[in-house]
């Protein structure tokens, strides 16, 4: 049983630094804190400065992401670490990471404040989880040595070699638990009024570049009958996948590029390409799915296609004790909680490979995210954290029973 206690939260400083720290990066668009761009630096600066302030050791690793910890009382047992990232998308909101890195260093305050703890408690501000060219969730992939792949080019853009990202590569055992709070950027909370959700599993998301093949030909004098319309297979084929998964809970698909060749009015399009991608938190479903697909391009007689592999990154299940704990303090604190997958990818994906790793999500407003008018009330963000808090003890707490 954890002690009664709970740890006192700082609530309105949180509000003050989501707030102030949306400032710096902020544009007509939207924020745009890009990785290793100048207003990245000053927002980073900005944590920094409040966690030496607030007494934590801190540092920052060679590919850029923050560190800083309040010593346990036996160091030597492995830290809980908790955060998230601190650059945004271009034209993005002042939530995503930024609030899960402010409230981790809250409730860190919180837990350090309340009492001793036998666990470091270290907070994280990760860089590049956007990516861009260095591809997502690169600061987190170079802390658990998952980024050697990087292309050379992108990293000579942001500054940094793979040295840096070899350096980076921190050891998992130092950590017990990792956890990461963030909005969850979807409507499921929001809608359902229930102000925490505890994602069970990060969907996998799988890419296709899918290329239908025809004749191109003169639209005036070919035809109906005698046509060979890559775009008249596509909306076809499109329109019967679209169809077969409309009530489908266990899957999303989407095709975000389409392209046609030539590509000018008065010519039959010989070629159609576009992405198919296909999110489900079992990589099962996404390969039968996959087959599906395939079988629908492969049945049509008016032209051929092809699926040609681009992304393939396996769902991942985040730890059920950490479920658990995150169960436990959202039932002492009296919060509502539901457990639900998470349909976009965070620093807890690669992190969750290698670290018992759980994630808490706060409700979007109408479920929007990497948007201008992305938004989580206060009393959402204050209680997102209170529960970060009260799991952190949770865990610590654990951990001093066992000891004793
Ligand atoms: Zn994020």
């Amino acid at each position: 049983m954890p002690s009664g206690k709970e740890p006192a939260l700082h609530g309105r400083g949180l509000i003050r630094n989501v707030s102030e720290l949306g400032r710096i990066g902020w544009t007509d668009h939207g924020l745009g804190r890009i990785a290793y761009g100048a207003a990245y630096a000053e927002g980073r600066d900005f944590v920094r400065s409040r966690m030496e302030t607030a007494g934590m050791a801190t540092r920052i690793d060679r590919v850029g992401n923050l560190f800083g910890w309040f010593e346990g009382t036996e160091p030597d047992q492995p830290a809980i670490l908790a955060g998230s990232h601190l650059d945004s998308v271009p034209g993005g909101g002042i939530y995503d990471g930024a609030y899960g890195v402010l409230a981790a260093f809250e409730a860190a305050k919180a837990v350090h404040a309340q009492g001793p703890h036998t666990r470091t408690i270290e907070v994280v501000g990760f860089t590049a989880e956007e990516g861009g060219d260095l591809g997502g969730t690169f600061g987190s992939r170079a802390f658990t040595g998952m980024a050697s792949e990087t292309p050379a080019l992108a990293l000579e853009r942001a500054g940094i070699t793979a040295a840096d990202v070899a350096a980076s590569k921190a050891d998992p055992s130092r950590y017990a638990a990792y956890l990461e709070l963030h909005i969850e950027q979807g409507p499921v909370l929001w809608r359902k009024k229930i102000a925490i959700g505890i994602p069970t599993a990060i969907v996998g998301i799988t890419r296709y570049e899918v290329t239908i093949t025809g004749e191109a030909n003169h639209a005036g004098t070919t035809p109906m009958k005698e046509r060979h319309d890559a775009m008249r297979t596509a909306a076809r084929i499109l329109d019967r996948w679209f169809a077969s998964i409309a009530d489908r809970t266990d899957m999303v698909s989407t095709v975000g590029v389409f392209r046609l060749e030539p590509g000018v009015a008065p010519v039959v399009p010989g070629t159609a390409v576009f992405t198919l991608e296909l999110r489900s938190t079992d990589d099962a479903i996404t390969g039968k799915a996959a087959g599906e697909f395939r079988s629908l391009l492969s049945a049509d007689e008016e032209c051929t296609g092809s699926m040609r592999l681009l992304v393939s990154k396996p769902a991942v299940r985040l730890d059920p004790t950490m479920q658990d704990t995150i169960e436990e303090a959202c039932r002492d604190l009296g919060v509502p909680c539901v457990r639900m997958p998470s349909g976009a990818s965070h620093d807890a994906s690669p992190i969750a490979h290698v670290i018992p790793t759980g994630m808490i999500f706060a409700p979007s407003v109408r479920g929007i995210s990497h948007s201008k008018d992305e938004y989580t009330s206060p009393d959402d963000l204050v209680r997102g954290a209170e529960v970060l808090a009260r799991t952190i003890r949770r865990i610590d707490e654990a951990a001093t029973a066992a000891a004793g």
